[in-house]
């Protein structure tokens, strides 16, 4: 693992981003964002499984006036997301977003790029400059083709636009599908710029080949020292990519929120319906946010052996299950007894898991 990459500090509400803050999770919602009963229901579920900062489309005036009625039911810091429309981002502003993600490329003229930057200093809010392979200047693409300078030069072309009317209160992201791609953008954008870097692969894909290409694009720049909140883009429930995304840093050792789960491979030894098991202690312990380590084993003869790092765990075999804590065995009950048992024991010992 390299140094974290020394970025400035900015706030989007009150989380920081960049410099010595935490690395934060995103996510955005996939409701439509006018339906603000169900966009706010859909952004307390991911607040639950640790999402830090959401970002909603802002499509239309109808999603720009929602923000006030989101933003009051919900308690992480909102990010209303503009193509096109400036006259959006000034309402979602008045409506009290707290950081507005733009690509300038696509609003227009620097006049009504100038007019968001107005508003959100006069609000005191922070900007994302979102730039994208899909949506590259032409002159660039004609100059490059898609590539990491085109890209960069992309960024640094706002950069300098927002510099030059004073505005330093922004992050960066230099998003493409494709991994490799993505990796050189982000180190050469970082070696030239110390603005925070919110970094992704953008359309990713499905959850199978999304949250692989998300694990290596990011799980790579992360390990260069790169990136100070993540977004994992996946087609399908924002829940799987507030999971991954906590899982990245987990595996990284950069941050240790909520359990580790341990499950053993199987092998001609296991006795127990192991995979089964395994997602279903995982969705049990959805919810806990301790950094404890739970194993689950496909064998009580060598189980608790193998897992005897681990703080809590269970195996299971031949209709009886065994319970251990630190690698010894506490408990034995019936197989069918074993999960209940177990998520009894983490609530005893004082866990928040309901
Ligand atoms: S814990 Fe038991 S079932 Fe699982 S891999 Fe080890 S020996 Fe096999």
């Amino acid at each position: 693992m390299q140094k974290r990459r020394t970025t400035k500090k900015i706030y989007i509400g009150n989380t920081a981003i960049g410099g010595d803050s935490p690395i934060t999770v995103q996510s955005m919602a996939n409701t439509i964002t006018s339906d603000t009963e169900n966009t706010v229901n859909q952004i307390k579920h991911l607040e639950s499984l640790g999402c830090e900062i959401i970002r909603v489309a802002v499509p239309d005036e109808f999603s720009a006036f929602s923000i006030k009625k989101i933003k009051n039911g919900i308690n992480i810091p909102l990010i209303a997301d503009i193509h096109f429309d400036y006259k959006l981002a000034l309402i979602a502003i008045d409506n009290g977003a707290d950081a507005i993600r733009i690509n300038p490329g696509n609003i227009g003229s620097e006049n009504k790029v100038k007019a968001i930057v107005d508003a959100a200093k006069s609000n005191d809010i922070s900007l994302r400059i979102g730039v994208n392979a899909g949506s590259l200047e032409k002159n660039l693409q004609k100059k490059y083709g898609i590539t990491p300078e085109a890209l960069v030069e992309s960024a640094e072309r706002h950069i300098k636009f927002l510099e030059k009317n004073n505005f330093d209160n922004f992050k960066l992201s230099v998003k493409a599908s494709s991994v490799p791609l993505t990796i050189k953008a982000y180190e050469l954008l970082s070696s030239k710029t110390e603005y925070p870097l919110h970094i992704g692969i953008t359309e990713a894909g499905t959850l199978f080949r999304g949250m692989i290409k998300s694990s290596v694009g990011i799980g790579t720049l992360l390990s260069k020292g790169i990136g100070d909140t993540l977004r994992v883009s996946l087609t399908g429930d924002p829940s799987e990519e507030v999971k991954v995304g906590w899982e990245i840093l987990r595996s990284l050792n950069i941050r240790k929120k909520g359990p580790e789960f341990i499950s053993c491979p199987t092998c001609g030894r296991t006795e127990i319906d192991l995979v089964k098991l395994a997602s279903d202690v995982e969705k049990a312990l959805e919810k806990l946010n301790e950094p404890v380590t739970i194993a689950v084993m496909g064998c009580p003869v060598n189980g608790p052996g193998e897992a005897k790092d681990s703080d809590y765990g269970i195996a299971g075999g031949k209709g009886l299950g065994i319970i251990f804590k630190k690698g010894k065995v506490i408990a034995k009950v019936s197989e069918k007894e074993l999960l209940s048992a177990f998520l009894n024991l983490l609530r005893n010992d004082g866990y928040c898991i309901d």
